[in-house]
C-alpha cells in the first residue's frame, strides 16, 4: 500500500481526487465508465481547484494584495472554495449568491464566516442587482478588493488544464474514448477536454448543460437563443460567457430538471455515490453517450467528473416533500 504523504496545509489536500468505475448503475451500458469524484476536494467540490489558482496567479501578480477583500459571484461551491483561500491566507470574502441557494450550501457558507449577499433572481438578467451584475458593481464600489471572475477569467480553465486534465490522463493511462461534463462557467469541460484533446486527438468531449440555459442553442446555431427557468444549481448560464469554451466541445446535450435529479437519486441509492443534481446530469449524459456509440468490439472508455456532493442537496433533490412540491417526484420514463 502506497500511503499519501502529510499535506503541509489543507491547501495541499485540494485536487488528485479519485476516479471510479462505475458499476451497478451503469451495468446496462456496453462501455466502461469512470467518474471523477470531485466532492472529495476538502471543502467539498471541484470549484476548490480553480479557486486556488485564481488566488495564488492574482497574488503573484499583484493583482491581490494582503488584507484585500475577495468579491465574487457563485452558485457556492467557487465561495466555499474561495472561503478556504481566504481563511488560509488572511484575506477576507464577500460572495453573491442567488437567492434560490440550497439551504445546506449557505449554511456552509456562514459556518465558514463568509459574508454572504442574496441576489434577487426575480429581478431581470440585465438590472444592475441581479445575479449577473451584482458582484461586478460590489467590486467596483469596494476599495482594496479583487474580483476573480470565474465567468470571466480563463484561470478558471487553466486550473482544469493542469489538474483534472493531467489526472484523468494519467489515472486512465491514456485510454480515453470520451470525456463528458457538465457545462456551468465551462471551466471543467474547457480545461480538462483541451488538455486531453492534446493528448489525443481522437478523444471525443461532451457537454451537458440544463433545459434554459443558452449554450446548447447557441451551440446548435440558434442566434438570440433565450434563457428559462430551471433548478439544477452549477450548470449552465443566461449569458455566453467567455470561459465557456465552445471550440473544444464536439457535442452538447440538454437536460431536464427532473432527468438530473432523478439520476442524483439512482447515483446515490444504486451506487452509493453520494453525489449532487449536476453528478446526476453527468450520469444521465454519459448514458446517453454510451448507448448511442456504434457498437465495436473493445469496451469504449467514458469519463465524466462529480462535481459536489449530495450533502448539499439533502433537503432538495433527496427530499420527497420538496420534489413533490416541484411537480418532480416521479420519474421519467428512462429512470
Ligand atoms: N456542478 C456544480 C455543483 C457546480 O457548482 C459547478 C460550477 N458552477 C459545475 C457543476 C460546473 O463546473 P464548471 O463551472 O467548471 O463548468
Amino acid at each position: 500500500m502506497h500511503y499519501r504523504k502529510p499535506c503541509g496545509s489543507v491547501l495541499e489536500a485540494i485536487g488528485n481526487t479519485p476516479l471510479v468505475r462505475l458499476r451497478r448503475v451503469v451495468a446496462d451500458l456496453p462501455a466502461e465508465i469512470f467518474a471523477k469524484l470531485e466532492f472529495m476536494n476538502p471543502m467539498g467540490s471541484s470549484k476548490d481547484r480553480i479557486a486556488r489558482y485564481m488566488i495564488e496567479a492574482a497574488e503573484k501578480d499583484g493583482r491581490l494584495k494582503p488584507g484585500d477583500t475577495i468579491i465574487e459571484n457563485s452558485s457556492g461551491n467557487t465561495a466555499m472554495g474561495l472561503a478556504l483561500l481566504a481563511l488560509q491566507k488572511g484575506y477576507k470574502l464577500k460572495a453573491v449568491v442567488r437567492d434560490t441557494i440550497s439551504k445546506e450550501k449557505l449554511n456552509q457558507l456562514l459556518a465558514l464566516g463568509v459574508d454572504v449577499v442574496k441576489a434577487d433572481t426575480s429581478l431581470p438578467p440585465e438590472h444592475p442587482e441581479s445575479y449577473n451584475h451584482l458582484a461586478v458593481k460590489l467590486a467596483r464600489e469596494t476599495p482594496g478588493c479583487y474580483f476573480p471572475d470565474q465567468h470571466g477569467n480563463r484561470e478558471n480553465n487553466a486550473a482544469h488544464y493542469h489538474g483534472t486534465g493531467p489526472e484523468v490522463w494519467e489515472q486512465m493511462e491514456g485510454r480515453i474514448d470520451v470525456f463528458v461534463a457538465g457545462a456551468g462557467t465551462g471551466g471543467t469541460i474547457g480545461g480538462t477536454g483541451r488538455y486531453l484533446k492534446e493528448q489525443d486527438p481522437k478523444i471525443r468531449v461532451i457537454a451537458v448543460d440544463p433545459v434554459g440555459s443558452v449554450f446548447s442553442p447557441h451551440f446548435r446555431g440558434e442566434k438570440e437563443p433565450k434563457a428559462g427557468p430551471y433548478k439544477i444549481e452549477g450548470l449552465g448560464d443566461e449569458f455566453l460567457i467567455p470561459t465557456m469554451e465552445f471550440d473544444v466541445v464536439d457535442d452538447m446535450l440538454q437536460i431536464t430538471d427532473r432527468q438530473a435529479f432523478h439520476h442524483a437519486r439512482r447515483l446515490v441509492r444504486e451506487e452509493g455515490i453520494l453525489g449532487g443534481g449536476s453528478s446526476g446530469a453527468a450520469l444521465w449524459a454519459v448514458r446517453q453517450v454510451a448507448k448511442r456509440l456504434p457498437p465495436r468490439e473493445k469496451p469504449y472508455r467514458i469519463v465524466t467528473v462529480f462535481p459536489d456532493g449530495a450533502g448539499r442537496y439533502l433537503s432538495s433533490i433527496f427530499n420527497d416533500a420538496w420534489m413533490a412540491a416541484q411537480g418532480l417526484l416521479e420519474p421519467d420514463a428512462e429512470g
